[in-house]
């Protein structure tokens, strides 16, 4: 479960911008080389995507002993559909997206893709598979092309600037002094968090991945930024099997299906008007986590 502290202190050494536990974890397996402490056993068949249906199996897991974060949780998030995690904070639904990527082992139970256990598929051809956007986004010391580029290096000058303007990035990048070799990270310029944001979407936009996994952003962005940002959103989950953790009612309205997770189990699903009509955990659950959002949303 623990990984070896070597890969951490080198990781300490980068210059990177970092704040979350799940980011941490994706750091860690994104950026440096995990080969070592990562190996499949030889002859591991790669993932055959179809739609990217997640399935979820009674799955348990906690990171210590003792500590289980997940007891029993299954679900299936359905191909080309939108499913939402919504729940209270500590209750694993970041957990799941950890998993999903088999950054972390299950302790029992499964995730499965398309029918094919995650753990009995090759590491790499499952994190192919996945696009991620959070609301943590990191950048590391580099220029806004690097920053794009970064997962796909070998990605032309065109389909950079196409992923930017799907992101809807390109417009505030044009107005950089130096555009794209405008530098940014710790030593360059600072960019917003709707700017950060767009980033990390033209990021999956190159990256063009059957599934998006998406950690909505709670921070209130400044509403130019916000429209921005949720515009580039939506055209990003077309035609992706998205699992967002909602923070935004429209979010949840909109959802295929929404998951309500608590004590690491699913407590209720349904579309939201299905949940609103139980009158039982989501609908107190919304009530206290979406209450002032009403008015933005019929606005
Ligand atoms: P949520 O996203 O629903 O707020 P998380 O999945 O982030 O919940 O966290 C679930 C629980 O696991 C919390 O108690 C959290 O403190 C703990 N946790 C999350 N990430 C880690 C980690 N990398 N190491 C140890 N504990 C963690
Ligand atoms: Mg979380």
């Amino acid at each position: 479960l623990l990984l070896s502290y070597e890969p951490a202190k080198r990781l300490a050494r980068l210059n990177i911008d970092m704040t979350s536990h799940l980011l941490g974890a994706r750091m860690l397996f994104e950026i440096l080389d995990m080969k070592a402490i990562e190996q499949d056993e030889p002859g591991t068949p790669v993932l055959q995507l179809k739609g990217g249906q997640i399935e979820f199996n009674d799955v348990y897991f906690g990171y210590r002993e003792n500590e289980p974060v997940l007891r029993g949780l299954s679900f299936v998030a359905e191909a080309g559909k939108t499913s939402a995690l919504v729940g209270p904070s500590g209750g694993g639904k970041s957990t799941v997206m950890s998993l999903i990527e088999r950054f972390y082992e299950v302790e029992s139970g499964s995730i499965a893709i398309d029918g094919q256990k995650t753990n009995e598929v090759t590491r790499r051809s499952l994190r192919e598979a996945i696009g991620f956007v959070s609301q943590d986004v990191f950048l590391f010391s580099g220029s806004v092309r690097e920053n794009i580029a970064f997962g796909r290096p070998s990605a032309t000058e065109e389909e950079i600037i196409a992923a930017a303007k799907s992101a809807h990035a390109h417009d505030f990048i044009m107005t950089f002094a130096e555009g794209y070799d405008s530098r940014v990270g710790e030593h360059g310029a600072q960019l917003s968090g709707g700017q950060r944001q767009r980033i990390a979407i033209a990021r999956a936009f190159l990256k063009d991945a059957p599934i998006l996994l998406l950690d909505e952003a709670t921070a209130a962005l400044d509403s130019e930024s916000e429209a921005e940002v949720q515009k580039a959103l939506r055209s990003l989950q077309m035609d992706r099997t998205t699992l967002v953790i909602a923070h935004r009612l429209q979010t949840v309205v909109n959802a295929d299906r929404i998951f309500v997770i608590d004590g690491g189990r699913v407590v209720e699903s349904g579309c939201h008007d299905e949940l609103v009509a139980r009158r039982g955990r989501y609908f107190s659950f919304h009530q206290l986590q979406f209450a002032g959002q009403q008015e933005r949303l019929s606005a």
